[in-house]
Formats: structure tokens, C-alpha cells, sequence
């Protein structure tokens, strides 16, 4: 059962209490689709950023980073975003993709429908961190292993995070067990220490590390979306549609729910909606 529990977890990125049926077959079903038995199948060579600068280098416009929506507001004729900096910028429509709790700080006038609301609201996001390993050398290879592992302590699950020089294993923690981990004093030396424990060749190995927390950063305030009891049938036809020139997108409006193909499974649903 613990097998299983981690597996789905692991797809979730929380506990398999906050996830409701409905929302996990929906997600199961892209399963048959897959000829192995993972969701999480593919890897990109130099890592998902490439596959961002890649498309980021495709575009007519400059991509701006830094500009944190804080208020939009629409009329007859046009949206006005204002940023964090208080500089304003005028636009036909906008395609909003923040995730679901970044959407709840953004003040919208006129005000989001109750039913938009309500459905960003109750959308759930996962709770995920990484802990990143660096070891003087890869020794879970020379043990004959590529460094995936799925384990019912507090570790979770384990894969081979290299790139490029030093040797690296990443720790990816979901759930209650991730918020133990982020009131660890010393994240990077306990998990060091509960990996020893089991492959005692990796002892003394460890070189230094780090921890991320998508729960806490502003920007994300969790890692991906999941759909939690009741969501499906209550929230979900409510999360896509557009109010006025304001467009939604981002894999939380998608069938796809939680992964890459869902925000853009998601681009391709509202480029019409915005070109009609
Ligand atoms: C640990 C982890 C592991 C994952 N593993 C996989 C995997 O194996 N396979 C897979 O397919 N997917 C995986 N995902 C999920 C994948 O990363 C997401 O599904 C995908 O990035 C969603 O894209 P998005 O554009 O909808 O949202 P995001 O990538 O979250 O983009 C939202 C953007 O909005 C920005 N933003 C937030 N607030 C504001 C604001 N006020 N103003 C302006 N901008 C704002 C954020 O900075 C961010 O850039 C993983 C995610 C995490 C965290």
C-alpha cells in the first residue's frame, strides 16, 4: 500500500487525502496513453529551462521579467495591468497564468464572478520541496544503480539530479512531511544521514547541498495545482472561462492538471479564445 501511496503522491505532490477521485482518474487516464508506467516519463537534456529558453528565443517580443501583477482593471475598451512597481501598461486582453493563490493577491476591478472566485479559491495546491545532494562522486552509480528510489521514510523518493560536473541526487518530499522537512535546521545533513543509513558506501561522500520550497515562494505558493473532494464537479467549469478581455490560463485550467503538457495544452485553448 505504502507503494502505491508513494507513486500517486508523487504524481499529486501531496498527501493522497487531499486529492479527490474524480480529479485522480482524470489524471490517471493520460496514464493509458503513455507506453510505460510513468507520468513523469521524459527528461529534457540540459534540464526544463532549456525547453523555456527555447521558447522564449521563438517570440516577436522581449519576454520582461521582474513585473509582479498587483491590480487589473477593465472596461469597454481595454485591460490596465498595474505592477508592483506602480507603472501601469494598457493591453486589448491579457492572458493571466499566475497559479491559483497568486491569482487570489491580484486586486481585479471590476471584481472577479463569485464563481470564479470560488473556484480559484478552492483549487489546490500541492505541497512539494526538493533537497539537492551533492556527493564527491556519483555512488549510487557505481552501486549499480541510476538513483531513482521510492522509500516509506521521510526521504520519499530519490533521482539522479546531475548535470553537467558533480554528482548530484535530488529529494523530492510531498505533503505533511514536507512541511517536517522545511522546520529541519539541517535539511541537507539529516537527509545525508537517513540515506547513509541505507547505502552506507554514500557515507562521507556528501559535499554540501540545498533545499527549495515551493510552498513558500511568493511567486508559486505551492509547487502545481491538484484537484481536492468535490472539485471537479463543483469548481472546475469555472476556472476556464474568460471575464471580459481577462483570459485564464496556466495548468491549473487544464485537463492535464499539474504538469507541462496542461499549461500548454492550456496555451492552445486560449490563443483562440483571445484571436475570435
Ligand atoms: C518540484 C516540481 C516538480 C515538477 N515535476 C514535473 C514533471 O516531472 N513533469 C511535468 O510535466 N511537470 C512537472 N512540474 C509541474 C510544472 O512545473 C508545471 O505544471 C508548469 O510549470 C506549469 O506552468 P504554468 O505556466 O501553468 O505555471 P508556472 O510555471 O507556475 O508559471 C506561473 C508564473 O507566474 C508568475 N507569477 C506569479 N505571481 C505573479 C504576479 N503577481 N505577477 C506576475 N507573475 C507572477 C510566476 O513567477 C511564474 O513564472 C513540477 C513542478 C514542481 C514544482
Amino acid at each position: 500500500l505504502w507503494w502505491v501511496n508513494s507513486k500517486y503522491r508523487s504524481d499529486e505532490g501531496d498527501d493522497l487525502e487531499r486529492i479527490g477521485l474524480l480529479g485522480w482518474l482524470g489524471g490517471f487516464m493520460h496514464y493509458l496513453d503513455r507506453e510505460g508506467d510513468e507520468l513523469s516519463s521524459h527528461r529534457f537534456p540540459g534540464g526544463t529551462s532549456a525547453l523555456c529558453s527555447l521558447m522564449a528565443g521563438s517570440l516577436r517580443q522581449e519576454v520582461r521579467f521582474g513585473q509582479v501583477v498587483r491590480r487589473v482593471t477593465q472596461d469597454a475598451s481595454g485591460v490596465t495591468l498595474q505592477f508592483e512597481s506602480e507603472s501601469t501598461e494598457r493591453f486589448d486582453r491579457v492572458v493571466l497564468t499566475l497559479p491559483p493563490r497568486c491569482l487570489e493577491d491580484v486586486v481585479f476591478e471590476p471584481p472577479l464572478g463569485a464563481s470564479k472566485r470560488c473556484a480559484v479559491e478552492a483549487c489546490g495546491m500541492s505541497r512539494a520541496i526538493k533537497i539537492a545532494l551533492r556527493y564527491e562522486r556519483a555512488w549510487w552509480t557505481e552501486a549499480g544503480w541510476g538513483g531513482s528510489l521510492q522509500t516509506d521514510q521521510s526521504i520519499q523518493q530519490t533521482w539522479d539530479g546531475t548535470l553537467g560536473e558533480g554528482a548530484v541526487l535530488n529529494l523530492y518530499i510531498c505533503g505533511d512531511e514536507a512541511l517536517n522537512w522545511l522546520r529541519n535546521p539541517d535539511p541537507v545533513g539529516s537527509a545525508g544521514a537517513e540515506l547513509a543509513a541505507t547505502y552506507p558506501e554514500s557515507g562521507g561522500l556528501l559535499l554540501g547541498g540545498g533545499i527549495h520550497d515551493w510552498i513558500n515562494d511568493p511567486y508559486a505558493r505551492g509547487a502545481f495545482s491538484h484537484l481536492p473532494p468535490r472539485y471537479v464537479l463543483d469548481h472546475m467549469p469555472d476556472i476556464v472561462p474568460p471575464e471580459g478581455r481577462v483570459h485564464f490560463a496556466g495548468e491549473h485550467t487544464a485537463n492535464w492538471v499539474g504538469f507541462i503538457e496542461g499549461a500548454l495544452e492550456s496555451a492552445e485553448r486560449v490563443v483562440p479564445e483571445v484571436t475570435r
